[in-house]
């Protein structure tokens, strides 16, 4: 059914992500903010705007006399800790007093159903266990927790003196796009808009400290399930830990280059250690958390790459790097938030681009996908379905890579399909009956996983009639490519963080062909491609490359691996270059031709760990991977690895 939901706080970080996912599930809404941090153009489209204060008693009974609100959702919010602490009168009067005003309307105007956005971090205070659950007895460190708390009393007293429903949810520590990278808090947002601006990022204490860090996709979620689900109290994280080291880390990672970082005196009284036991939401709400940190904080990085080397262009000298993040079309906030996302994206969107360092547009805008191969490795598993479609716990590997291609920044995409791959056009097509049948059960996360999906006006096909080699499979996306540089991704290989945008960057750097290239054992070097470089890494200038060079007469322990930018006139030397091994055209043998013909080949040592899922092994261990960072997975596997998994491994 769909409600009429009054969004509190909805023009700021999270707020405005809930108010996208409440439009994208067919409610109406109402967006009330006094726009104290929160910017106007965060309201999405769609939504209705009140700008008043939650304290003004008058505005907000004349935004329900309006409305006629069915749900009332309470973002806004006094929500600094530290100026909690400064001035407890006025956290006080924003938390307790703004929340009694919207509890006397609801109750007024027969309100169903009150969701109130609480805190986990904040609420139980520094004794509480690690993970900690709903049943330990808060106590707070700070005003901030203790005005959430009172928060949480107030809804259980009109509960028992109204009959008013509450969901109270008590996030961990929300990240994602739209996030102020000004802020004391959120320390995601600050530590990308550091790196993006060349500063160092400020470690307070040894970095030894822990977080649970939830996507704020997985927030919108939790805040869609609310609508229907169990009244209570729910904590909203992970159960994960995280160190700010480990995400300083992580952020080297996404960001493939040196992150500065600066020590700073530990902050008295900062907590050591803090993650959320989030059973009670699992059980009782049908809620997981599903997006891990790593994938999380390379979207959100990306994101912030986006929108403030955008903001950069426009800066003024003496002004800060960037105007807060906030300051974003709504909508492009939504989509390039990217998986599992609830918003208003359709098949067929697009994320707004990542634009390369310093701005200016990416140089390759189309990616080549060959998935015409047998995958005869995987019979009997392949023998009606494609390679390809085989999946990574629940995705499969083509859209990994499909993802991981637009992510990389690029408008359109070619998959090189043949027969027996019908399922992949169908896998990216709509599906309306399942859909509906979705939308009907409220299996609104499953309805997102199918509607994200990339589609019409992104994905296209050529088939190509008979597999000829890679050379062969690259040259069928002639057409599609035209004179430009593009990129070409194997779908036979997953990596864990963005590749292809590393390979991307470097090509916009030095304007030529880049390959993607590691480091293999000896023993190896005879499947693959293997090049001969000078320089310094980990941007190498290749002066030669083999194919497939038997153990010991290999040029160099580097291996090309499946991601490249080529430049435009590898077609033609593909043209020229006559079939090699097995009759097939390969590219390497077309890259050997560019370089004798004088066009700089460059190797990029990918840091990114390689998962190769064309072989029975590296697929089993990259579907463990995959299934180890996923939250709602990780511990379960965990415990049957070091039980059960030992033990057969013993008996073997
Ligand atoms: P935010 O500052 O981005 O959003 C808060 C919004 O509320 C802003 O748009 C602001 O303008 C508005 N607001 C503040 N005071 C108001 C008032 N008196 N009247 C009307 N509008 C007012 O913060 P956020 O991070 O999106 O947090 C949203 C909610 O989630 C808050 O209630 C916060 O306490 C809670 N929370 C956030 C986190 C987190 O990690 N970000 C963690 C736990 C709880």
């Amino acid at each position: 059914m769909a409600e009429r939901i009054l969004v509190t706080g909805g023009a700021g970080f999270i707020g405005s992500h809930v108010a996208e996912g409440y439009l994208a599930a067919g409610h109406d809404v109402l967006v009330l903010d006094d726009l104290s941090s929160g910017r106007r153009e965060n309201v999405p489209a769609g939504a209705g705007w009140v700008g008043a204060d939650v304290r003004d008693a008058a505005a907000v009974e004349a935004a329900f006399r309006s409305f006629r609100p069915t749900v009332v959702n309470h973002h806004a919010a006094q929500k600094s800790v530290t100026a909690s602490v400064r001035e407890p009168v006025l956290d006080a009067d924003v938390n307790v007093l703004g929340l009694l005003n919207l509890l006397q309307a609801s109750v007024a105007h027969g309100v169903r159903r009150f969701v109130f956005a609480s805190t986990g971090g904040a609420l139980y205070g520094s004794g509480a266990p690690v993970p900690v659950a709903e049943d330990f007895p808060p106590a707070p460190d700070a005003p901030y927790g203790l005005s959430k708390l009172a928060g949480e009393q107030y809804l259980g007293l009109y509960g028992r003196l109204h009959g008013l429903e509450s969901v109270i949810l008590r996030y961990a520590n929300v990240y994602g796009p739209r996030q102020d990278p000004y802020g004391e808090a959120g320390v995601v947002a600050i530590f990308c808009g550091a790196v993006l601006r060349g500063k160092s990022c400020v470690i307070f204490g040894d970095g030894r400290q822990t977080r649970d860090y939830v996507h704020v996709a997985d927030a919108v979620a939790s805040n869609l399930l609310a609508l229907e689900g169990p009244p209570g109290a729910y904590n909203i994280g992970t159960g994960v830990e995280t160190s700010v080291n480990r995400l300083v880390e992580e952020l080297r990672r996404v960001h493939g280059g040196p992150v500065a970082v600066e020590h700073a005196a530990p902050r008295p009284g900062e907590v050591r250690r803090v993650a959320l036991d989030v059973t009670l939401a699992r059980e009782r709400l049908g809620w997981a958390p599903r997006i891990p940190v790593a994938e999380g904080l390379a979207q959100t990085y990306a994101w912030f790459r986006e929108h403030l080397g955008r903001e950069r262009a426009g800066e003024r000298a003496g002004e800060p790097a960037v105007a807060p993040a906030a300051s974003v079309p709504a909508t492009a906030v939504a989509a390039a938030a990217g998986p599992a996302y609830a918003t208003a994206t359709r098949p067929g969107d697009r994320p707004d681009r990542p634009a390369p360092p310093g701005g200016g547009a990416r140089r390759v805008r189309k990616a080549v996908v060959p998935a015409a191969g047998m995958g005869t490795r995987f019979l009997p598993a392949t023998k009606a379905q494609p390679k390809e479609m085989l999946p990574l716990v629940d995705t499969p590997v083509i859209q990994l890579v499909v993802e991981e291609a637009l992510a990389a920044g690029v408008e359109g995409v070619l998959l090189v399909t043949g027969r027996n791959k019908r399922a992949i056009e169908d896998h990216f097509d709509r599906a309306p009956e399942l859909e509906y049948l979705l939308a009907q059960k409220g299996d609104l996360a499953a309805l997102e996983a199918v509607r994200r999906l990339p589609g019409d006006g992104v994905i296209h096909y050529v088939r190509q009639r008979e597999p000829r080699g890679l050379g062969h499979a690259v040259l069928a996306g002639r057409h599609y490519v035209g004179e430009e540089p593009f990129c070409v991704l194997l779908a036979d290989e997953v990596f864990e963080g963005p590749a292809m945008g590393a390979v991307l960057e470097a090509y916009d750097r030095v304007g030529a062909t880049v390959l993607g290239v590691k480091r293999v054992p000896p023993e190896e070097t005879s499947r693959y491609g293997m090049v001969a470089v000078e320089g310094e890494g980990p941007l190498y200038r290749v002066t030669d490359l083999v194919e497939k060079p038997e153990p010991g007469t290999a040029p160099s322990d580097l291996a090309i691996v499946g991601r490249y930018a080529l430049a435009a006139e590898i077609f033609g030397a593909l043209e020229r270059t006559p079939p090699g091994r097995g009759g097939e055209i390969q590219l390497t043998d077309g890259l050997r031709l560019l370089l004798a013909e004088g066009h700089p080949i460059y190797g990029l040592e990918l840091p990114h760990r390689r998962f190769d899922v064309g072989e029975r092994l590296g697929f089993v261990v990259a579907t463990l991977a995959r299934a180890l960072e996923r939250p709602d997975l990780r511990d379960g596997l965990a415990r049957w690895l070091e039980t059960e998994g030992r033990r057969l491994l013993e008996q073997s």
